[in-house]
């Protein structure tokens, strides 16, 4: 009988690799979305398989469900990618993720139903949703990082194995989906008490699903003619950033975030790329240095000249303070006419100097219609001997620039 099995076995997963090839291979003429409803519906009785449907093999008990159409699953998701890019492999990546999510969700609403029975003696079961959902909920969750963790080691294999395309897979398979036994598992032992016999039985049952897999995708991919040496050489990050969204979030950063009359960074960017800095500081052990800069008396610029022209010096000030930055240093109109620099690898003495130069720049180069200088102070901490959060920086500089206006304006002030 376990021989019977084994073939039984081998036929499902011949039968998958196949369709879903075959699926995927013809997303150019039916559309993407056949493909991805596929795998997704496939997804579903997947997780009900693998929690309680076992069959005895020659070296063990093992779960198809597991075996063929989750390892099936992760090495088709490889083989997307490999065909289209990060961007179109992480729409179903996400969207199981989702739908299993949401399914849990509602299911949490749907048990506050009376139900109707419409067949004698057969009543819906909660806890086997509540049990499934759980499992589904945990399975996609490692489901996204193994999705996470294959493209990465796919792209990193290629810098030794480039050409090895199979190999590339097979070594992918057998390191992700260990992985995945391992998350699985604890799962499966945690809610149902499965025995140590189904890991080890699972296990060896992916180690066979992924060489399996590996040589049909690797003969598909030579038989299709796909050009390995036009495979990426992307940073890892680059890569990673689309897969996780990463990119959409930081275009939608570099779009919005400035200030309409200076070009300047907004305040909402400070927030966030100052905790962002000091953090990334902080695990590199590296200094920080934050300037806040307050035209001197610009109220009665702006009485004298008007606002119109206050606009204008505010660009001229904005322009004048670039000038001296580094590209690295990041400028933030903070509020009206007070401006945040903060400027990172830059130690307290150096941007103590560095502040000084803006302040003569701008006495030097910002003037009134009429001629009159327009100056500025400038309060300055550093991380580490002011504070390492973003904040205790900006109250330290905040202090130091209020000593500043007390102590005459048009001054630096630092510790
Ligand atoms: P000091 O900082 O030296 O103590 O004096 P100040 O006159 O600069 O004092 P304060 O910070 O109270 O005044 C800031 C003024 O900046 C008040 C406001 O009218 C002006 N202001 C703020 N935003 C803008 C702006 O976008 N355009 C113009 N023209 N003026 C602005
Ligand atoms: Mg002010
Ligand atoms: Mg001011």
């Amino acid at each position: 009988m376990p021989n019977a099995n084994l073939l039984l076995f081998l036929g499902e997963a011949l039968i998958y690799v196949v369709a879903m090839i075959w699926l995927l291979h013809l997303r150019g003429r039916l559309g993407l979305g056949v493909f991805v409803a596929a795998l997704g519906v496939m997804h579903f009785i997947e997780t009900y398989l693998a929690a309680v449907f076992y069959v005895q093999l020659p070296f063990g008990v093992i779960s198809p469900g597991s075996a063929v159409f989750f390892s099936g699953k992760l090495m088709i998701i490889l083989l997307l990618y490999v065909k289209e890019d990060a961007a179109t492999v992480r729409q179903p990546i996400y969207g199981l993720l989702a739908g299993n999510f949401l399914t849990v969700a509602l299911s949490l609403l749907l048990r506050l139903h009376d139900t109707v029975s419409i067949v004698p003696n057969r009543v819906a079961d909660i806890a086997f949703i509540d049990e499934m959902g759980w499992l589904m909920v945990w399975g996609t969750t490692l489901l996204y990082f193994d999705s996470l963790i294959i493209i990465l080691l796919y792209e990193r294999l290629g810098r030794w194995l480039r050409r090895f395309v199979t190999a590339r897979f097979l070594i992918c398979g057998v390191v992700v989906l260990t992985l995945d036994q391992l998350g699985f598992y604890a799962a499966l032992h945690w809610v149902n008490g499965a025995p140590a016999d189904v890991f080890w039985g699972g296990w060896m049952a992916k180690m066979l699903a992924a060489p399996f897999f590996a040589v049909a995708i690797g003969l598909y991919l030579n038989a299709s003619r796909h050009p390995f040496l036009a495979i990426s050489d992307r940073p890892l990050g680059d890569i990673f950033n689309d897969l996780t969204f990463r990119e959409r979030y930081e275009d939608l950063l570099s779009r919005s975030g400035k200030d309409t009359l200076t070009g300047a960074l907004d305040r909402g960017r400070f927030e966030v790329e100052g905790q962002q800095m000091l953090r990334d500081a902080a695990a590199k052990n590296t200094p920080v240095s934050l300037m806040i800069i307050d035209v001197d008396h610009f109220k009665s610029v702006n009485d004298r000249f008007g606002h119109i022209e206050g606009d204008h010096l505010l660009q001229k000030l904005v322009a004048t303070v670039k000038a001296t930055l580094r590209p690295t240093d990041r400028l933030f109109r903070y509020g009206g006419e007070e401006f945040v620099v903060l400027c990172p690898a830059l130690a307290y003495p150096d941007a103590l100097s560095r502040a000084e130069d803006i302040r003569r720049a701008i006495a030097g180069r910002v003037a009134t219609p009429n001629g009159a200088p327009v100056t500025a102070s400038i309060g300055l901490s550093s991380a580490f001997g002011d504070g390492n959060g973003v904040r205790e920086l900006l109250s330290q500089a905040d202090l130091r620039l209020y000593a500043a206006k007390s102590g005459g304006r048009n001054r630096v002030v630092g510790r």
